[in-house]
């Protein structure tokens, strides 16, 4: 048994489908308190109470993770979708080392088994269809009904994770006549990897991707741990992300630099495009009505390549990117001979820097005399976006300033102190 904390607010009803659903209110079993509320309890971990269930069922997640050692980080990190604003963070983590840091032993564990089984027994791989031709749920087992599904219905709303598509319903009360959930296409969900690639399904999950990630390199690591919360990255995909076409997405930045191809399908034609091409304009990208992404392919570094990536936000956790930097530099020696540079959050698409790559081609590590022109591409290769979260200017200026951390960084070998984490501790925290 797997347990996973999501924001319900955000969540339809049929991806709940072959799940066990536990809420704050199963917890307590014959009157007694579950450990993780008996430690928030002992602890003071509750003032006004508004936030505690959410609290409570984020470390009963963690409680069930059975985590040895449990650290204050691994604690902050399973808290970071959570907001308490009167008791303060401190004894809430105390209770969080006190109740998680041994095997879980509650009633859920007791009879996890029978649990198991009994989810074992739902999974009938059946497509499922609620109503009829005008307005549906429909959640098809695999990809032949899926895609014939979709090109009869290229109107339909197409549902990963639903942390975006569940805004359109909470804010932009909008209402979804037909929806295709891909959760139960068990061919999306895969993650497939050798030595050269890692080949990702579109409906794998942020939590899921992570681990993987991070093994190509820790700043993607540190990318996924600062990817919303743990309840975003329980729901949220790999696929959404990049289908949702943000131009502050935090993801096709660094796999465009990494040099990432996607994979798309529409009716009985599949295709493979560089993930640069698929994004056109703003909000516009390379797919046909009734065309779904099936999986992107990222590139492992091969000996000679060096990849750094930053991300710039106003929060830690829970925010998203003003500017994303991602580089990926081969290297002869000391000297850069070729140059993967993409960005989010300075154009109306994750875009690579052409002119900045060229500039950087035939560049010394040692020589940061001759950085000038690279350094002054990255205004050349941009009109930044100029909103509520960063102006134009400030981007300008933070992009520039990531492609001379990057190369700092690989010149030196060593992290710069303006680094929030370390490269080692993100990576031990991915692990
Ligand atoms: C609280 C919160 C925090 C967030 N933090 C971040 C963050 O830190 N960084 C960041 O980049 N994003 C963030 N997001 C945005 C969002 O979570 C991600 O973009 C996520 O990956 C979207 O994936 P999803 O599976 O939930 O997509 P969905 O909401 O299911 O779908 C998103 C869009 O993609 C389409 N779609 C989904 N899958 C496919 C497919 N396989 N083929 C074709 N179309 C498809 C849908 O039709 C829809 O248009 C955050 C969102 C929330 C609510």
């Amino acid at each position: 048994m797997h347990y996973e904390p999501v924001n319900a607010c955000i969540l339809l009803l049929g991806q709940i489908d072959g799940a066990e659903l536990v809420t704050v209110e199963d917890l307590a079993a014959e009157g007694d308190l579950h450990p993780v509320q008996a430690a928030m309890v002992a602890h003071h971990g509750s003032q006004c109470g508004f936030c505690t269930p959410g609290i409570v069922m984020s470390l009963f997640a963690l409680y069930h993770e059975g985590r040895q050692p449990l650290g204050r980080d691994a604690i902050n990190d399973a808290l970071a979708g959570n907001l308490c604003r009167c008791t303060g963070y401190r004894p809430i983590v105390d209770a969080a080392l006190d109740a998680c840091s041994r095997p879980p032993n509650d009633t859920f564990s007791a009879n996890g088994e029978a649990r198991a089984k009994a989810l074992v027994e739902l999974a009938d791989g059946q497509d499922i269809l609620i109503d009829g031709e005008d307005r549906f749920f429909a959640a098809p087992a695999s990809e032949a009904p899926l895609a014939a599904l979709y090109e009869r219905h290229p109107d339909a709303t197409v549902v990963a994770g639903c942390t975006d598509v569940g805004l359109w319903i909470t804010k932009g009360m909008k209402e979804l006549d037909k929806i295709i959930w891909l959760g139960r296409v068990a061919e999306l969900g895969l993650i497939e990897e050798n030595t050269e690639r890692l080949v990702i399904g579109a409906t794998v999950t942020h939590a899921q991707a992570y681990p993987a990630l991070a093994r190509i390199d820790p700043d993607l690591g540190e990318i996924m741990r600062r990817f919303g919360s743990v309840q975003v990255r329980a729901s949220g995909t790999i696929g959404g992300s990049i289908a949702n076409g943000s131009p502050i997405g935090d993801l096709a930045p660094a796999f465009i630099a990494l040099g990432a191809e996607l994979d798309l399908r529409q009716g009985d034609e599949s295709r493979t495009i560089p993930l640069e091409s698929f994004f056109i304009a703003y909000r516009q990208q390379d797919r046909a009505p009734g065309e779904y992404v099936r999986r992107v392919g990222v590139p492992k570094l091969k000996a000679n390549e060096t990849f750094r990536a930053y991300k710039v936000s106003k929060r830690f956790d829970e925010d998203i990117s003003a500017v994303l930097g991602a580089f990926r530099l081969t290297l002869d020696g000391r000297r850069i001979t070729a140059a993967r540079v993409a960005f989010g959050g300075m154009a109306g698409i994750p875009k690579r820097a052409a002119e900045t790559e060229q500039a950087l081609v035939g560049l010394s590590l040692d020589d940061p005399s001759s950085w000038g022109e690279a350094l002054a591409a990255t205004r050349r290769d941009y009109q930044p976006l100029d909103d509520h979260r960063a102006s134009a200017a400030y981007r300008g200026t933070v992009a520039r300033n990531l492609l001379f951390k990057a190369l700092s960084e690989t010149a030196s070998g060593q992290t710069l102190a303006t680094r929030i984490v370390g490269r080692r501790e993100t990576l031990e925290a991915a692990e």
